[in-house]
């Protein structure tokens, strides 16, 4: 580590209750905000799997009234956003729950924020662009993966141009995240096993870039510990609350962690590789390229691998230092293929052709630039041949 360097690390504003049976806080969470009317965002999986139920109970019977809004789909658009924010001026709503994955709860922060802010959320893409509160939003995540209950980011794609477009704003920040491990306990093991691999993704690549440092690092290597012992549990068996409690933590540790650093190659491709035409699930495109990206960035930082290696329960003794940190991307690609995760980007449809797509789009993150091995367009092309 460079004693050198000055680091930043940023605060969350997030109250966090988290814990089994915390989903019942949620009416006693909106009434310290004083309000009587919320909007809720979820999405039909959600509602399928009854997680409203207990949640709507806790408001009826606190005599807050919910609107709920339940079309969000996976990499939710733009559209989606328009038509909820629509919702939530009509209902008079004082507060937004999002209720759900990534793609809930992203869309929720970014229809709370169009509350104190003029035209589009389209217009606020990149950082730092909003530049008013809106109302505050309360964030139950269902999936253990993208850690949106507590980031600054709200990933929504953009209809008409056919991309994912990410806007980073602390208005964007959830006032509160109550995580129940029994929200999770219905997620589908294929769902599990994607989301798990987001979660592992965000913890690996902030532990192992440029912008890597002590706290965050406290963050990230408890949360590649615990993923690497309980994704596996999780999946095989749903209903282990004990394996759901780990994965659920882990994911929110990653998350505190990485709002501090950023990420790495891995999400910078899964920007491009979750929008059309290849239009993956967002944990499917990170697990799937996560070990040729670690193959490439291994060099940039030998002992962090070593150390993720440790932290996924290898045993590295006597081996070299480079050997060692080859163990942590056997480790990745182990787990990968014990949960299921496909094999290759070939094996999901990704075609050759695209590439040259996919790298140069992947190639505009702000990823790329704290990545711990600097790539040129060719670099990223080599990686998709790698993972295809
Ligand atoms: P998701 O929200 O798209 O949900 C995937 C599927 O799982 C949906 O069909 C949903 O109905 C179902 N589901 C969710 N919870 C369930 C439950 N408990 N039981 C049964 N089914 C359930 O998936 P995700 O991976 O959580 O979110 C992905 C999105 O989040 C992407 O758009 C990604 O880019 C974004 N993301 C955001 C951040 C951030 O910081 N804001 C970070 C990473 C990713």
């Amino acid at each position: 580590m460079d004693m050198t360097k000055i680091f930043t690390f940023l605060p969350v504003p997030t109250t966090i209750h988290f814990g089994i049976g915390s989903r019942f806080k949620t009416a006693e969470k909106v009434k310290e905000f004083g309000a009587k009317r919320v909007l809720i965002i979820t999405d039909p999986g959600v509602v399928g799997a009854g997680l409203m139920v207990d949640v709507e109970k806790s408001l009826k019977g606190a005599g807050i009234e919910a609107v709920t809004y339940d079309k969000i789909v996976p990499n939710s658009g733009l559209s989606l956003v328009n038509e909820a924010v629509k919702l939530m001026k009509e209902s008079k709503a004082e507060v937004v729950v999002g209720v759900g994955g990534g793609s809930s709860l992203d869309t929720a922060k970014a229809v709370a924020v169009m509350a104190g802010n003029p035209g589009e959320f389209g217009d606020y893409e990149g950082m730092h662009k909003i530049k008013n509160p809106g109302l505050p939003v309360i964030a139950l995540p269902t999936t253990s993966g993208t850690g949106s209950e507590v980031t600054i980011f709200s990933v929504i794609t953009d209809d008409k141009k056919h991309l994912k477009t990410v806007a980073g704003s602390s208005y964007l920040c959830p006032k509160v995240a109550i995580c129940d491990p029994e929200l999770t306990l219905s997620v589908p093991p294929a769902v599990t096993a994607s989301t798990g691999m987001d979660a592992l993704a965000h913890a690996l690549e902030s532990f192992t870039n440029l912008n890597t440092q002590p706290i965050s690092d406290c963050l990230t290597s408890k949360g590649i510990e615990l993923i690497g012992e309980w994704l596996r549990p999780a999946v095989a068996k749903g209903d282990n609350l004990e394996a759901r409690y780990w994965m659920l933590l882990g994911s929110l540790l990653a998350a505190l962690g990485f709002s501090s650093t950023r990420l790495g190659l891995a999400h910078a491709f899964a920007m491009p590789l979750g929008s059309a035409p290849c239009n993956l699930a967002h944990g499917v495109a990170n697990a799937i390229m996560l070990p040729a990206v670690m193959e490439f960035n291994l060099m940039g930082n030998i002992p962090k691998f070593v150390q993720v290696a440790k932290a996924m329960g290898e045993c590295v003794d006597g081996l070299s230092a480079i050997d060692a940190a080859y163990q942590a991307v056997e480790a990745i690609r182990r787990l990968s293929e014990d949960i299921g995760i496909p094999k290759s980007l070939k094996e999901v449809g990704i075609k050759e052709e695209w590439f040259e797509g996919i790298a140069e789009e992947s190639m505009k993150s702000g990823n790329i630039a704290v990545n711990p091995r600097k790539p040129v367009v060719e670099d990223m092309i080599e990686i998709c041949r790698r993972a295809f």
